[in-house]
């Protein structure tokens, strides 16, 4: 029987492991963690679940593609999904703005905020409306299909070829001024990091406003729990606790995966569903570049990357009455000698699960970029030093939402500081990424199909390969990776 070894036993290695088995090969998922599910996961502390990474999932609208796939790999199958009435509340000026669900109460709400910008809104909702159509093509990667299949698809993608062409290249402040009320302008300015394309903002309102990105019951880590579970039921083996060091190489074939404890696994083919730079650099020693990706890796200007500094606390009380997601200015405080003004904290209200009875989760995620990472990595020298100033941005968050909500002032207490060096040491993702290049109005887009030049039987798998990452992208091509296994071998491909 053909061997498969996956090194990964993130979302995108599970997938692959799912579809492994289902096309009737020998699978075994090598993970280097203790459990798998890479960056979808979470952890408890002192009574609470921290989740560690939906905040939504594109596929949670049933009859679409992309929801098949997700059931079809168990991670969907039979669980509730609970879709919040708003993304974001921005808070600007005494001035409350709520990214709605409901379109038309958005429009409604906004053009209440400020009628002068009737038209801007109109504008701005009616482009989500129309971005609506698009669905996130989970089916065959472009480069597998057919002519008549390649047209069906370009026609499918109509309107975002039309979003991408009017605002791809405009960044998401230069829309941002088109309103001309402030609160709105800092709303639509601050919604993604500073340099993202508006079409971004697009993309993610039409998917949220459809019903396509709400957030599965139970969390992360149960969700990339029950894929483990799919792939252990249909016969697949995970190591976990299995660090790969290397693939030896013969000729235009690997041959074994060598892990750091002296362990080897030979294969007929792999599936690297890893962080890339690790895949090159590390994995493969540099040995076979990849121009597409190192160019990108090269030049973090225009292919930023973004980690996060995620501060969890508990609080002794309900949020019924508060949005799920509310950004607010703060008292200014440092972070690593940056200023921090606003913060974004989301409650898990809909999860008593994750809490005591009676109190509730609540997260903050900064985003962190390449100076930022640096700044860590000196700082993580002085093991004391890295400590202490993750407990002292702790206090400092507490602070700030105590500053916003007084009633919580002693009841509040901190449960856990991550930093981007958390993502690097736990799940080997460069520099503290959790996700891939940002699309940023200088990004060249890429599709990349995850095959090595040089090696006829390694595939690289993962957010990586189609940026900007995300969970949709790890499924996909996790699975695309066993396409292209089965295409090279002439056998048919089992999709469920
Ligand atoms: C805080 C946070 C919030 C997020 N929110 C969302 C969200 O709301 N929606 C969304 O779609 N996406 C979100 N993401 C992104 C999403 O989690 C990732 O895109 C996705 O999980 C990536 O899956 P992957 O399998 O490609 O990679 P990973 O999850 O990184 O999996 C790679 C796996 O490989 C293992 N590994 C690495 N090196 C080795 C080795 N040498 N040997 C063996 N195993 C190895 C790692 O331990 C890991 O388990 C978020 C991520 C984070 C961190």
């Amino acid at each position: 029987m053909t061997r498969i070894a996956i090194i990964g036993g993130g979302v995108a290695g599970l997938s692959a492991g799912i579809f492994a088995q289902l096309n009737g090969f020998e699978s075994v998922v090598l993970e280097k963690h203790h459990e798998p599910g890479g960056q979808c996961t979470g952890w408890n502390r002192q009574g609470y679940h921290i989740d560690g990474c939906i905040h939504w999932l594109v596929g949670t609208k049933e009859d679409t593609a992309i929801n098949d796939l997700w059931k079809t790999v168990g991670a969907l199958d039979g669980v509730e999904v609970y879709h919040p009435e708003t993304f974001l509340t921005f808070e600007h000026d005494g001035i409350s703005v709520p990214i709605y669900r409901d379109l038309d109460l958005l429009r409604e709400t906004w053009t209440q905020i400020s009628p002068a910008d009737a038209e801007t809104i109109g504008e701005f909702c009616d482009t989500i409306g129309q971005l609506q159509s698009f669905e996130v093509p989970a089916d065959k990667p472009m480069d597998m299909m057919g002519l008549l299949e390649r047209l069906r698809l370009m026609a499918s993608m109509k309107d975002a070829g039309m979003i991408m062409k009017e605002y791809g290249k405009v960044s998401l402040k230069e829309y941002a001024d088109n309103f001309e009320h402030p609160a709105l302008r800092e709303t639509l300015g601050s919604f993604l990091p500073d340099g993202y394309s508006a079409s971004s903002v697009f993309f993610a309102l039409a998917t949220f406003t459809k019903g396509q990105a709400s957030v599965p019951v139970g969390g992360s880590r149960a969700f990339s729990l029950r894929m483990a579970e799919r792939y252990r039921t249909l016969g697949g083996r995970i190591e976990a606790g299995c660090e790969i060091a290397e693939l030896d190489i013969d000729g235009n074939r690997a041959v074994t995966a060598r892990a750091e404890d002296g362990r080897t696994f030979e294969a007929d083919y792999f599936v690297a569903a890893c962080d890339a730079h690790f895949f090159f650099e590390g994995l493969l020693g540099g040995r076979y570049p990849d121009r597409a990706f190192r160019s990108r890796f090269e030049n973090p200007t225009d292919y930023p990357l973004a980690s996060q500094v995620l501060v969890s606390l508990g609080y002794e009380g309900t949020m019924d009455e508060v949005p799920r997601s509310l950004s607010f200015p703060v008292e200014s405080f440092r972070l690593l000698g940056d200023p921090i003004d606003r913060l974004t904290v989301s409650h898990f209200g809909h999860e008593p699960d994750f809490a005591p009875e009676g109190h509730t989760l609540l997260t903050c995620a900064i985003n962190q970029f390449h100076a930022d990472f640096d700044a860590w990595k000196t700082l993580s020298g002085d093991p004391v030093a890295y400590r202490s100033e993750k407990e002292r941005i702790g206090r400092c968050v507490e602070r700030a939402i105590i500053g916003r909500f007084p009633e919580m002032a002693g009841k509040l207490r901190v449960l856990d500081v991550v930093s981007p060096l958390t993502y690097e040491r736990y799940c080997n993702a460069h520099r503290g990424a959790f996700m891939a290049f940002l699309p940023t109005v200088r990004t060249k887009g890429m599709a990349h199909t995850g095959a090595v030049k040089g090696l006829r039987n390694v595939f690289l798998s993962g957010q990586w390969l189609q940026p900007p990452g995300g969970l949709p992208v790890a499924v996909i091509t996790g699975k695309d990776s066993i396409r292209r296994i089965c295409k090279q071998l002439r056998r048919a491909f089992v999709d469920r």
